[in-house]
């Protein structure tokens, strides 16, 4: 389901991604009403919404941000129904971006076990992964501790971020943050 995608981004005749055109795949995953479209949208912005060609497996949107003064393509990936479909999206990412609410346990929980899930799926590879705890505006509906998401953070290796989509704070800073992690992901495999 990536080749249109790719034919689209590639400029190599062998149809392989070439730096630095080749997209960054960030998939967005979380329990259902953690923030996941709200992301979206604020990524979206102006950029096309490109329909997956043969599932509906997640919607799809691709554009081009600047990082530290270089620019990078992302094609952001907001799944849906990840109970069923989880397995398709713990192949197809780069990285990803962990959701959870702070007013919600249960969906710190449920990041908790895609964290598991994806450490399983790709047990040989460093992909990037940022856990993002989501409406860090509701202070009185907080459930989940600052500290409590950065020790999870800190057991799962990967890095934390507390956003608000609503207020759109910290939202880019994670999109940054996932390009940042995976240049130096990037980096390190050409050195
Ligand atoms: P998804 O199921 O993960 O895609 O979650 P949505 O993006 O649809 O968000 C679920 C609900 O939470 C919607 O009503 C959003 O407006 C709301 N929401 C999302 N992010 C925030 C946030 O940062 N703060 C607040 N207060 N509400 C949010």
């Amino acid at each position: 389901s990536w080749s249109s995608s790719d034919s689209v981004i590639s400029t190599d005749s062998t149809g392989e991604n070439t730096e630095p055109e080749s997209p960054y795949r960030v998939v967005l995953l979380g329990a259902s009403g953690v923030g996941k479209t709200a992301f979206a949208r604020i990524f979206d912005g102006a950029a096309d919404s490109m329909d997956s060609d043969d599932c509906e497996l997640y919607e799809m949107f691709e554009k081009v941000i600047e990082v530290d003064g270089e620019p990078a393509v992302v094609t952001l990936l907001d799944t849906w129904d990840a109970e069923v479909r989880q397995p398709c999206y713990m192949q197809t990412g780069d990285a990803y971006l962990l959701l959870y609410s702070i007013t919600d346990r249960a969906s710190f929980l449920r990041a908790s076990e895609l964290r598991i899930t994806l450490r399983r799926s790709r047990p040989a590879q460093h992909t990037p992964i940022i856990l993002v705890g989501n409406k860090c505006d509701l202070v009185r509906r907080r459930e989940v501790s600052v500290a409590e998401g950065r020790t999870c953070a800190a057991v799962f290796d990967c890095k934390f971020i507390e956003t608000s989509a609503a207020m759109q704070h910290n939202v880019w800073e994670a999109f940054c943050g996932i390009v940042r992690q995976l240049r130096l992901r990037r980096d390190s495999k050409e050195a």
